[in-house]
């Protein structure tokens, strides 16, 4: 339920590869950076998922089953409904001559097998920001708060807030979904991921933090504690 809540602000990656064990390897890593991540095991099923979920982005194999990696591509920039979606083109080192085949067929960015996880997220990341697809909205706001997505900017009635970057996450998360409370193991899951350890009293700190933070003297507490199921935020604070 909460990749569903949360899903609005994480991309939607597409891996399509063969190979059962290097897919597990890239689902693991990609949701650890916040990816969603849906599988495709061959070329025609790729096509299928596209259309049907519409990823941000697509990981293609060069050597599939089926259909190729490039004529995936070239039916991906043929449907006027995919044709600016951004592709990078896997491909193993001997192979790579095709590789350059690919980026003329309109692959946006290619990589050699093996990479590390660092290099790959990179430029999905450069990719999806040149396709305009994170950040989705580059303002948030509640009552009389302002969320500057681009320029980190936190704005409360005229008067600049300074968060620190897990108080600034947990307010980007309550500003994305006001009034909705979370438990937790949720606020866990969604701010600081699900395959970190963190205790849940730790989230009750960083919600103290917030508070003090958006909170001045006199102003209407935005955080609302709700007894034994969580926090949200909300202008009815009890
Ligand atoms: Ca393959």
């Amino acid at each position: 339920m909460l990749d569903m809540i949360a899903g609005a602000t994480r991309p939607l990656v597409l891996v399509v590869e063969d190979e059962a064990a290097l897919a597990t390897m890239l689902r693991y890593n990609l949701e650890k950076q916040g990816f969603r991540v849906e599988e495709a095991a061959d070329g025609q099923e790729a096509l299928t998922r596209i259309a049907e979920s519409q990823p941000d982005l697509v990981l293609l194999d060069w050597m599939l089953p089926a259909l190729s990696g490039l004529e995936v591509c070239r039916q991906i920039r043929r449907r006027p409904a995919t044709r600016d979606l951004p592709v990078i083109m896997v491909t193993a080192r001997t192979e790579d001559q095709d590789a350059v085949r690919g980026l003329n067929t309109g692959a946006d960015d290619y990589i050699t097998k093996p990479f590390n996880t660092e290099a790959l997220v990179a430029r999905m990341r450069a990719l999806l920001r040149r396709a305009g697809a994170v950040p989705a909205k580059s303002t948030l706001s509640f009552h009389d708060i302002t969320m500057d997505l681009s320029t980190h900017r936190v704005v409360r009635g005229g008067r600049a807030l300074h968060l620190g970057p897990t108080e600034f996450r947990l307010l980007e998360f309550f500003l994305q979904h006001p009034r909705r409370v979370f438990s937790r193991e949720e606020l866990l899951d969604a701010v600081w991921g699900k395959d970190i350890h963190v205790e849940p009293r730790t989230v009750d700190v960083h919600i103290r933090r917030l508070r003090k933070a958006i909170n001045g003297e006199v102003e209407l507490d935005l955080v609302r504690t709700v007894r034994a199921a969580g926090y949200a935020l909300d202008t009815e604070a009890v």
